[in-house]
């Protein structure tokens, strides 16, 4: 098959090595089950000697393998982790190698054991992050190792600008293409370097070989690998070879059939209500589509999913499936149903387990080339079986990838001070609201019913809160802490679970744990969001890994759309060159109230009487609280750093920062004149004093300014904030946006319009995923289908 140029794929996958048997004419290739070959004579060895190094039945293999991949040659070894084992070949001690943290176990299992022994470094990363390479730290990585899609989340890596960024730093960059095939997926035309395949899956195909490859881009590559191949005794059998050749002559109808069958079973899934899950790339709103779409041509026939009920629902459903076997691997004829957390990832601690996503009720389906009805028809029948054993309603949660259209969501919320109590009594008024509160915790315990809290509960609950009683007083109130009240609410049936949290504390672990149970989370609170880079990094990577949500409009702003402005400009390819202005509405009132000749210590007094403050003042005046909105504001433009940072000048001075607040506000009349000084030596010069961030993506200044009337920050009114972009776009006129920043009522607004965008963005996608189908059901885009090297 070396006249690559007339046939389609389809066909060189067909007709590799046919009528190639020049003794006798064999249409189909003789095998060549020998150990060794005679030589020709004396120091004439013939094209073959001895089959370790080199066998013709192997060959044959080794040159569709190329010709599919696009390589200009392969390497058959004896399994896919033998094909991981020659990859890694490549490497020095004192190389590193990044790979994709969710790479296949034994991959894991095996890079971390000859790290250990020194062979090389290993670091791995979220691969499907664009700027994981730059976070990893790892100045010149010998190999980038990619896996798309993964196992079992299949979350999408995009090889195209992962290998752009690899080769910059001059990486060779290696994909495992074992759960598509180069029937979808073809990373060598992507611009990977090597691909490595379990040809155990998809490429044998009928579940009776392993077997393994590595298919390189070019000859020297391709040769170096055959050499240590030979060295380390890894080649695969010729008997394997032969009946792996076999199994790709019909490898594009069998992944016809595979695609179809995966379409009609996700669509089965996506309807049934004992499933709250479905992890299928095909879906809208799966967080790879996208990638998927381009980089793919077809979704595979992997599917994940989660059943209600935990750990019993999915022992019932497996004991009555007939055309799914429990058993591992992938990419065989038949269809194979694998639960995750005691099957191919229970070596991993729960803990681990959960934040990867991995939860008990997650399952993993190969769909197999079966009838497509009798697969949709068993599953369906098995997971009945499932609603009627639960004993519990059919109720559908919010998914990845699986779009739904519950009519409510089902709102947690973490906090219950002013900002918390204000969002009560707002939601309680939207008498049409589609959110529906069925938690409140604060830091005693927590209330929580199912199908959400009556209305005249929900005043009670405010006003107990509001005279300063804990919620585990509160008759239907039990006592946990914020993660056990979590931990025990999510294992409740939620629609669309969201978590707002409106505390103003460090609250990671609980959001982590939201994240990684289902709840999308709409934040109030600043400091999870300034807390150290690490930690916010691993709250996106979570949210990423489970297809949550994060917004958080209300920590810098209150109700103004500072975020969401900001996210338009970023998406629009504009390049913010800085941030300036008067994050602080509590700061802009204190400084408008000294303008006008009141003295520090009353005005002070006002703006905690209006609920402006933080409940310690000190903590609005030593500028913390505006130097983590500007980290905020910061990180989203690129800034990589800590709050330690950012240079802050706080307006308290050092004998005042200790002590109670109590003692602080008896002796706060004692600056009174000391301010009375600044206001007028600035008012003398025709300024006014602002306390003004200044961000741009590599540092950030906070700190009092004597600003001219003229200037935009000189005409602040009361607690208005004021944020003036400046932008490649918007660079001699910058982009100003002012208005109310502080405040219980405002910052509840921001938090509720964030609730709102959440429910709408989702009924969005719900009515997307259904046109696209044109039918009742959401489901997967379909590619139309095109031999992806023809
Ligand atoms: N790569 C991937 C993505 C796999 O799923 C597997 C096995 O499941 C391997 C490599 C290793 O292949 P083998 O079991 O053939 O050694």
């Amino acid at each position: 098959m070396s006249d690559r140029i007339p046939f389609s794929a389809t066909t060189r996958a067909v007709r590799a090595s046919i009528a190639t048997d020049h003794e006798h004419g064999a249409v189909v290739p003789p095998i060549h089950l020998t150990s060794t070959f005679a030589f020709e004579g004396f120091n004439k060895p013939r094209k073959f000697d001895y089959t370790r190094s080199g066998n013709p039945t192997r060959s044959q293999l080794a040159d569709a393998l190329a010709e599919l991949e696009g390589g200009a040659g392969a390497v058959v070894t004896s399994t896919g982790m033998s094909a991981v084992t020659l990859a890694v070949q490549l490497l020095n001690p004192g190389d590193t190698i990044v790979a994709a943290h969710d790479c296949y176990g034994g991959t894991q299992r095996l890079l971390r054991g000859l790290a250990k022994r020194g062979h090389f470094s290993v670091v791995f990363a979220d691969l499907t992050q664009p700027d994981a390479l730059a976070r990893a730290g790892v100045e010149r990585p010998r190999i980038v190792w990619i896996e798309t899609p993964s196992n079992p989340l299949l979350r999408i890596t995009d090889i195209r600008a992962t290998a752009e960024r690899a080769h910059a730093s001059g990486a060779i960059v290696v994909v495992d293409n074992t759960f598509l095939s180069p029937a979808l997926q073809q990373p060598i035309a992507l611009g990977a370097d090597l691909v490595v395949h379990s040809t155990t899956k998809y490429l044998n195909g009928h579940s009776d070989v392993v077997g393994g490859a590595v298919i390189a881009s070019t000859k020297v590559l391709a040769d170096e690998l055959a050499w240590w191949a030979n060295c380390l005794g890894i080649t695969g059998a010729p008997f394997d070879s032969y009946l792996t050749l076999r199994g790709i002559r019909t490898l594009f109808p069998r992944i016809r059939e595979h695609l179809a069958n995966a379409e009609a079973v996700v669509d089965a899934l996506c309807a049934h209500p004992a499933v709250s899950r479905v992890y299928y790339p095909g879906l809208p709103d799966h967080p790879g589509h996208e990638i998927a779409r381009a980089q793919q041509s077809g979704f595979g026939a992997m599917v994940s999913f989660e059943v209600i009920g935990g750990r019993k629902s999915v022992e019932l459903l497996t004991a009555h499936l007939r055309c799914f076997t429990l058993a591992e691997s992938l990419g065989g004829v038949e269809s194979l149903i694998a639960h995750p957390a005691t099957m191919t990832h229970s070596s991993m601690e729960p803990e681990a387990r959960a934040i990867a996503g991995i939860s008990d009720s997650l399952l993993r389906l190969s769909v197999g080339i079966e009838s497509p009805e009798d697969l949709v028809h068993d599953l369906t029948n098995a997971l009945d079986r499932v609603v009627e054993n639960a004993n519990v309603a059919p109720a559908p949660r919010i998914s990845v990838g699986l779009s739904r259209n519950a009519e409510v969501a089902d709102l947690v919320l973490l906090g219950a001070g002013a900002i918390g109590r204000e969002l009560i009594s707002q939601l309680t008024e939207d008498q049409a609201t589609p959110l529906r509160l069925c938690g409140i915790v604060d830091r005693s315990g927590y209330v929580f019913a199912e199908g959400g809290i009556a209305r005249e509960r929900l005043s009670e609950l405010r006003a107990l809160k509001a005279a300063g009683h804990p919620l585990s007083e509160a008759s239907d109130g039990r006592s946990a802490s914020a993660l056990e009240a979590l931990q025990t609410i999510a294992t409740s049936r939620l629609a669309r679970p969201i978590l707002v949290d409106a505390t103003p504390a460090d609250t990671s672990i609980v959001l982590e744990t939201a994240l990684a149970k289902g709840f999308d989370v709409v934040l109030a609170n600043k400091v999870p969001l300034a807390a150290e880079q690490d930690a916010v990094d691993r709250l996106h990577r979570i949210a990423d890994q489970s297809g949550r949500t994060i917004l958080h409009e209300a920590t810098v702003g209150a109700g103004l759309p500072v975020i969401d402005t900001l996210r338009k400009l970023l998406e629009a390819g504009d390049e913010i060159i800085s941030i300036e202005g008067c994050p602080s509405g509590t700061l802009g009132f204190l400084f408008g109230e000294l303008g006008r000749g009141e003295r520090f210590s009353d005005a002070l007094q006002r703006a905690i009487a209006l609920g402006y403050t933080e409940p310690d003042p000190r903590i609005d005046l030593c500028g913390l609280d505006v130097a983590r909105k500007a980290l905020i504001l910061a990180r989203a433009i690129g800034f990589r750093g800590e709050l330690s940072d950012v240079h802050v000048e706080s307006l308290v001075p050092a004998p005042f920062s200790q002590g109670s607040r109590e003692q602080f506000l008896a002796r706060v009349a004692e600056l009174d004149d000391s301010w009375a000084k600044r206001v007028n030596e600035a008012r003398r010069k025709g300024r006014v004093l602002r306390y003004r961030a200044h961000v741009t993506p590599t540092a950030i200044v906070v700190g009092l300014a004597p600003v001219k009337l003229t200037d935009p920050l000189g005409v602040l009114h009361g607690t208005d904030n004021q944020f003036t972009f400046t932008t490649s776009r918007y660079r001699s006129q910058p982009l100003v946006i002012t208005g109310p920043g502080a405040g219980p009522a405002v910052t509840a607004a921001g938090v509720f319009n964030d609730l709102l965008r959440l429910e709408r963005t989702r009924g969005r996608r719900n009515r997307e995923g259904r046109r696209a189908t044109g039918g009742e059901r959401p489901a997967a885009r379909p590619f139309t289908h095109a031999s992806p090297s023809a």
